[in-house]
């Protein structure tokens, strides 16, 4: 879908967004505007204009708080997918408003034409193809919040597509050359390690990893946006799991395809890393992300096996199922061996646990650094990106304490998500470090099924606020 932004509204089709119908103009939308109460944010009219209809909608919006926003403008999209081409008027609005009601549309219409039809006979693409911002005098204001509101999508859009790709087809090494690809077409690095370096280096990756045919891999991404390439990064670790049947601690078949579905910390962070190198945001950013299935294969990793991580720990594997830990650990020393990162945060859906606490509403944010996590809450609440963080008191560290390792990596049903977090913590002792479990907000069930594209928002306007500081 193509964005500009214009002085001039040249469309049939016209949306007017306004906080008070005396700010509208156009005499046909301000009498929907009069008819629309508090409660309601949304009309529209079709009016018959030399044999055609015009047609026009009002977005009326009671505040100018981000959740009312974008609210609204889903409301809109909702309306705006079923027209050709749409003139959005934002006249009433200034200069600090401007691009916040651009973005929310942005995303919301977004939203609205995605689509993930490429392996159907009959894609049935969205009607809408292209969308004018109309501004008399803040045209050049929109159009710099588009290139990054476009780059958000894009990220965003790359996150669903590898997130709801079968994993017969998004295998890990179609995840790593992929992110590759996106991160060399927008000038950044791109290492690929696969399983000589993982078995030889990584043996608790390696211990998930060689129960599936499918070869693991180690990505590596860099993009250097900030003035001085010297200046520390700040890392994004991601859990790449392209599926997750449990390994020998088989799940129960009901909704496995879902499982499909336990790389999408790795999409979160490979969106995220695109979206601010097409953006251009002025700071030093890298992934890592670590992939492989989880399979029970003849080589599986079986309950009662010790492994030796990477930096030393010895690891009893109490349940198979709990791999993504068993990966990240070895992904988390990997960046302390070969980074110096000014922050470090892991994207992980890690404990169907998450999803008893806080449902399908927000992810799970813990860490060992208070600063960190607030500047994560703070994004997350400038974005509506809903995150809640969980405590990481020291006594949760007693229900990993294994009677043959150094840990174990299952510490019981009983606060599941925080003692998972508290395992991931022993291995990022030495840097700043937060964790985000996205098991309960990076897809969506039943009908709707399909991946969200979160914490991607959340995690581009904690990245904005770093270079804003
Ligand atoms: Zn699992």
């Amino acid at each position: 879908m193509q964005f500009t932004a214009s002085t001039q509204a040249t469309q049939e089709s016209q949306l007017f967004v306004c906080t008070h119908s005396d700010q509208i103009t156009d005499e046909t939308a301000k009498i929907i505007a009069n008819t629309l109460t508090r409660k309601e944010i949304f009309g529209t009219a079709a009016i018959p204009v030399s044999g055609s209809l015009k047609h026009i909608a009002v977005v009326y919006l009671a505040d100018l708080q981000v959740e009312t926003m974008q609210k609204a403008a889903k409301e809109a999209a909702a309306w705006a997918q079923k027209q050709v081409s749409l003139s959005i008027n934002l006249h009433p609005f200034c200069n600090l408003n401007t691009p916040l009601v651009t973005q929310a549309l942005v995303a919301a219409l977004g939203e609205a034409v995605y689509r993930f039809d490429a392996y159907k006979k009959e894609p049935n693409p969205a009607k809408l193809q292209s969308v004018e911002f109309v501004h008399p005098e803040r045209s050049e204001m929109i159009k710099d919040t588009l290139s990054r509101a476009e780059a958000l999508l894009y990220g965003v859009n790359l996150c669903k597509d590898l997130a709801n790709t079968g994993s017969n087809i998004c295998t890990p090494t179609y995840l790593a050359e992929t992110a590759a690809r996106e991160a060399q077409a927008v000038g950044a690095e791109a290492k690929i390690l696969g399983s000589d370096y993982i078995r030889e280096n990584m043996p608790s990756f390696w211990g998930v990893a060689k129960g599936s045919v499918q070869e693991p891999k180690l990505v590596e991404l860099r993009y250097f946006g900030a003035a001085d390439k010297s200046i520390a990064p700040i890392v994004l670790v991601g859990k790449g799991l392209t599926f997750d049947s449990g390994g020998i601690s088989l799940k129960p078949g009901e909704g496995m395809d879902e499982m499909k579905y336990d790389m999408c910390g790795a999409a979160t962070v490979i969106g995220t890393f695109i979206a601010a190198a097409k953006a251009k945001l002025p700071i030093n950013l890298a992934v890592v992300v670590a992939t492989c299935e989880n399979m029970p294969d003849a080589g599986a990793a079986k309950p009662g096996d010790v492994v030796k991580a990477m930096n030393g720990t010895t690891i009893e594997n109490l349940n198979t199922d709990a791999e993504g830990r068993l990966v990240l650990c070895d992904a988390l020393t990997y960046v302390e061996q070969n980074f110096t990162p000014k922050a470090v945060i892991d994207v992980a859906t890690l404990t169907g646990a998450c999803i008893i606490a806080l449902g399908n509403v927000a992810s799970g944010l813990m860490g060992n650094d208070q600063d960190l996590v607030d500047a994560l809450l703070q994004a997350s609440r400038n974005s509506n990106d809903k995150a809640w963080q969980l405590p990481l008191f020291p006594e949760y560290k007693e229900q990993l304490k294994s009677n043959f390792a150094d840990l174990q990596n299952i510490g019981g049903r009983p606060a599941g998500t925080i003692t998972a977090a508290t395992f991931l913590a022993h291995f990022a002792e030495h840097y700043h470090w937060a964790h985000l479990d996205i098991a309960g907000t990076a897809w969506k069930s039943g009908v709707a099924k399909g991946a969200t594209g979160r914490p991607i928002p959340l995690l581009m306007q904690f990245l904005v606020e770093q270079t804003e500081r």
